[in-house]
């Protein structure tokens, strides 16, 4: 895929690595980072060019920044690093598209232009130093690699129990997620191909990378405070992530439908037994066990034919969503020939 130097008499280059040095592109998503960008530019490079030094990676690596429609000088910051300084570039969104979507925008540009790619934020909470651990671990044969926060100790007491109880409530709903893991990770191209099959509108992109298999690794990381400027995720943006999370996700709560359903029926019932024992004692004023019952029995039925209308609405929400079935890792076709009748 990339025409690569001579790399044999380097010891730094993992040596149980069959992977060629790879072109690494580090995509990070700018929403009015003005504040941030000067030390964000200067950090990444360092590290960039660190790993170029040491011809981890080839020398043509880049940055890639992505403006989702910032309303500051972010822009302006980027386009005139873009222009002057070299392994920096960008691309800008015509409007605010939110996280994920800038995101998804810059790993998408970045797939077909490098081997691999690191998506950090601009704030610089994730550790930097990690991600030439991230490099090793792909050398050594993974194609995807998270970034792991070993504590949350610097994020508010708020946010710490906010996104820990999603994390919780997302395992519950039977939702494969990789815990304390954000969009701090490494993929490779072929990772990422696979990655631009699904076509989600609705994005939650850490609760899609599990989804595609292949050999993953963790290098875990303390997650320091931000060092410039202030969260651009308030509340509200949480949760929209959180509700798309479990919504793409999950048909979960369609299914507790039924079961409340179900014990509806089970309580009713109950009732029954109850309504008939207080009527044949005389306990009840005429009308009241009728009553009673037909409350229970028809919550009961309802419940239960909405939960059916809920299994189906799951699948139309599968069928939908138009994923793919499975994804090829490997293909040996050589024994197959290349002629054959075309069908
Ligand atoms: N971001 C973005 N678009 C948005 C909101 C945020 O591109 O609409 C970027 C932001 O610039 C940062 C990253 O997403 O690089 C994560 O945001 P932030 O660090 O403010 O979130 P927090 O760490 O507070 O959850
Ligand atoms: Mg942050």
């Amino acid at each position: 895929m990339t025409d690569n130097k001579d790399l044999s008499n380097t010891d730094t280059v993992n040596k149980s690595a069959a992977r060629k040095p790879a072109k690494l592109a580090i995509v990070v998503p700018c929403f009015n980072e003005e504040e941030m960008l000067p030390i964000t530019f200067d950090a990444l490079l360092a590290v960039l060019e660190g790993m170029v030094k040491k011809q981890k990676i080839r020398d043509d690596s880049f940055l890639l920044f992505v403006n989702d429609g910032s309303s500051d000088k972010t822009m302006e910051l980027l386009r005139e690093a873009s222009e002057k300084r070299e392994h920096i570039c960008c691309i800008s969104l015509s409007k605010n598209c939110g996280h994920q979507s800038a995101l998804i925008a810059g790993l998408m540009t970045a797939k077909d232009i490098s081997d691999i790619t690191v998506s950090i934020d601009a704030d610089l909470q994730d550790d930097t130093s990690v991600i030439e651990k991230m490099v090793d671990e792909y050398y050594a044969g993974a194609e995807i690699v998270y970034g792991v926060r070993s504590s949350r100790q610097t994020d508010t007491f708020f946010k710490r129990t906010t996104a820990e109880t999603f994390y919780k409530m997302m395992s519950a709903l039977g939702v494969k997620s990789v815990y304390n893991h954000a969009d701090f990770r490494l993929m490779s191209s072929k990772a990422l191909e696979e990655l631009s099959r699904y076509n989600e509108k609705n994005l939650y992109i850490r609760g899609l990378i599990p989804l595609l298999g292949f050999k993953t690794a963790q290098v875990t990381y303390e997650r320091a405070a931000r060092q410039a400027g202030v969260s651009k995720y308030p509340f509200r943006k949480m949760m929209a992530l959180a509700l798309n999370g479990i919504t793409s996700f999950s048909t979960k709560p369609l299914t507790i439908i039924i079961d409340l359903g179900l014990a509806v029926l089970l309580i009713c019932f109950i009732a029954a037994v109850y309504a008939f024992i207080s009527y044949f004692r005389g306990d009840t004023v005429p009308g009241w066990t009728s009553m009673i019952l037909s409350i229970w029995f028809l919550g009961g039925v309802q419940l239960l034919c909405l939960g059916v209308i809920g299994e189906y609405i799951g699948r139309i929400y599968a069928e939908a969503k138009g994923r793919p079935l499975y994804c090829i890792e490997t293909k040996l076709l050589e024994g197959a020939g290349g002629d054959h009748n075309a069908l």
